[in-house]
């Protein structure tokens, strides 16, 4: 495993006192969903700052719950046939890849997910037969948690035990971690990524235009080659803001980067005091419309029954 970013993400921040301690605030306590903010991640979060967008993002809440919140807002459970797989597709198929995130982020629909049933390493025989025999699949996706939570060695396991489903055409992988951490994206990565005759979707999760900073605009030059694209939520505090999601897209888009999905919030319990009205994100997102060329503005959706479906403005 690469030693910085391993040791970034051992030496992660995971308790209040810590960061209140190390991002110099007070507003950090225990919440339901732990505390972990890569070091990478923190060294970017303005210290003394309660508002930081970045801070906001992994501060747990101390909102009530809501009507329509719940703890599994997207029942991914349900399309779970074997273990480690998500199928709610004919043509392409989720595996949880890493049953480990670099980061937590308090928005996340997938906090109470029970990954010790669901992970792909321990039961990949029987998703490699799953792949063999169910014939609409040409396309994996691989999740978590985050894949990229993995070493080196074993995504290369994994893409090369992909690559012999001749079927399969195209591998498509969900980060965050390659963003808060960007040490993440090695040499050894990207030479997997690259090499495999697979066609290779990065979908990077990024909210912020301060995460696309100089490090990971360095880093990502490696990946090139491959398709990039990006995913943000519309968090209330974060990037409610059609300023700063046009500062984002023009962000992505100089690194090659094109702005995808932003998603509505899931509505996850916990999450509660980062939702949007729609009436406001259809505000924000006509307004983000009249400033960026088609090709900067990414599709407002919200994620029903396993589909994402566009807020239609
Ligand atoms: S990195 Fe992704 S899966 Fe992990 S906590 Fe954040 S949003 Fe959730």
């Amino acid at each position: 495993m690469n030693s910085t970013w391993n040791k970034s993400v051992r030496n992660s921040i995971k308790s209040a006192d810590e960061a209140n301690h190390q991002l110099d605030v007070e507003c950090f306590y225990e919440g339901k969903f732990p505390i972990k903010i890569p070091l990478e991640f923190a060294d970017k979060i303005e210290a003394g700052n309660p508002l930081d967008p970045l801070l906001l993002q992994v501060l747990p809440s101390t909102s009530q719950t809501q009507e329509g919140f719940s703890v599994s807002p997207l029942e991914d459970e349900k399309h779970s046939p074997i273990r480690g797989v998500i199928h709610k597709y004919p043509s392409r198929v989720l595996l949880i890849a890493s049953q480990v995130c670099a980061i937590h982020c308090q928005y996340c629909f997938r906090q109470n997910f029970d990954y010790e049933e669901r992970d792909i390493l321990s039961n990949w025989r029987q998703i490699e037969q799953y792949l063999q025999e169910n014939l609409g699949i040409n396309e994996v996706i691989l999740s978590g948690g985050d894949p990229l939570t993995l070493s080196d060695g074993k995504i290369e396991k994994i893409v090369k035990s992909v690559e012999g489903v001749e079927r399969i055409k195209t591998l498509r992988i969900h980060s965050r971690t390659a963003v808060v951490v960007p040490s993440r994206i090695t040499d050894k990565l990207a030479d997997i990524l690259s090499k495999t005759r697979l066609k290779v979707v990065m979908v990077f999760h990024i909210n912020h235009p301060r995460e696309v900073s100089l490090d990971f605009i360095n880093q990502v030059k490696k990946l090139q080659s491959l398709t990039l694209l990006n995913q943000s939520v519309l968090l209330k505090g974060v990037n409610d803001n059609a300023s700063i999601l046009g500062t984002l897209s023009h962000k992505l888009f100089a690194s090659s980067i094109i702005p995808y999905y932003l998603h509505l919030l899931d509505k996850v319990i916990g999450a509660e005091h980062f939702l949007i009205s729609d009436l406001r994100a259809k505000e924000i997102y006509r307004e983000l419309q009249n400033s960026l060329s088609g090709y900067l503005l990414p599709k407002l959706v919200r994620d029903e029954g396993g589909e994402s479906k566009s807020l239609l403005v």
